[in-house]
């Protein structure tokens, strides 16, 4: 990456203000083990690793709501209303011969509080050369920028790339930058600089394909363009890794039709939220929510008009 790129980074993370510079005042908070919640699910053995946490200003998350409704919703379960800390959880799965990440965490230029995945696969013994597939749910920051090291070259040198097709287009298109606003250009400047580096190594995706064995791809667009959640299928068992369609265990499962502000597409991240709900209390199936509370599995229950997430 040359260093007039690295220059633009700091810069334009310099434009992104309120997301950049959240994090003061809360390097105290102490995050949470390297390794939790192995499960396994037919021939898939599931390890959820810590990224570490975002802090993001609660007018950001969301923007149509009054602080009275946030206060209501919020105060109950005990939590802040005017900042979320959400964790970033990174699913790890073996399956075959196959060690595969779904998304990458932050790497070292996003948040300070996030970045800390390598740090953890290390303390597990897990070498970046180990990682034989990387499935991405989406391109922001806080899934993308980890694939790169601190010297900005590509950290897992073995791993096949598999990014959604329409995610890919979004992010590659000549106006997106154009059309972006300037607190978000950041997000368009550092995906196009990392697709530039992995475009040799990515595989594009399409709704419904079976990504990798019994891993499918379920098209959760909304959040981003082409963002795409993945079903493990297990014996008769199954689990989604979410990514960010459904993203807060409070403020998504009571209140799914508020619009969120990191929902790029606030009417269709909606939909796509209330219907992936519907479904996963129907049929039962578990869940990783990429920014739930570590380590972020459970199912959901449906109660009345809205939902609740049971961690296990
Ligand atoms: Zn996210």
């Amino acid at each position: 990456m040359s260093g007039q790129f690295r220059k633009d980074l700091t810069r334009r993370n310099v434009l992104a203000g309120g997301l950049a510079f959240a994090t003061v005042g809360f390097a105290s908070r102490i995050t949470s083990a390297f390794a939790t919640a192995n499960l396994t699910l037919g021939a898939h053995d599931i390890t959820v690793f810590s990224d570490g946490h975002l802090t993001l200003p609660m007018n950001f998350i969301l923007p149509e709501q009054s602080e009275e409704e946030i206060a209501a919703l919020l105060k109950p379960h005990g939590l802040a209303t005017d900042t979320l800390t959400p964790d970033c959880n990174i699913t790890l799965l073996r399956t075959g011969d196959r060690t595969v990440l779904f998304d990458v965490g932050s790497g070292a230029n996003f948040q300070s509080t996030a970045g800390e995945l390598p740090g953890h696969l290390a303390e597990a013994g897990i070498d970046p050369s180990d990682i034989t597939d990387i499935v991405f749910t989406h391109a922001h920051p806080d899934h993308l920028w980890g694939i790169l090291d601190d010297f900005d070259d590509p950290l897992y040198p073995e791993a096949q790339i598999w990014m959604p097709q329409a995610e890919w287009d979004y992010w590659r298109a000549d106006d997106t930058l154009a059309k972006t606003p300037e607190e978000r250009k950041s997000f368009v400047v550092g995906a196009q600089a990392r697709f530039d580096v992995i475009e040799d190594r990515v595989n594009m995706i399409k709704p419904g394909q079976e990504v990798l064995p019994g891993v499918e791809a379920v098209d959760t667009a909304g959040h981003t363009p082409g963002h795409m959640s993945y079903m493990l299928h297990g014996g008769s068992e199954s689990l989604l890794v979410v990514g960010d369609a459904i993203s807060n265990t409070v403020i998504s499962f009571e209140k799914p039709g508020w619009a969120s502000g990191s929902d790029q597409d606030r009417d269709m991240g909606i939909a796509t939220r209330k219907a992936l709900l519907d479904r996963l209390a129907q049929d039962g199936s578990r869940v990783i929510g990429y920014h739930f509370p570590h380590p972020g599995g459970g199912h959901v229950e449906r109660t009345g008009d809205a939902y609740s997430f049971v961690a296990a």
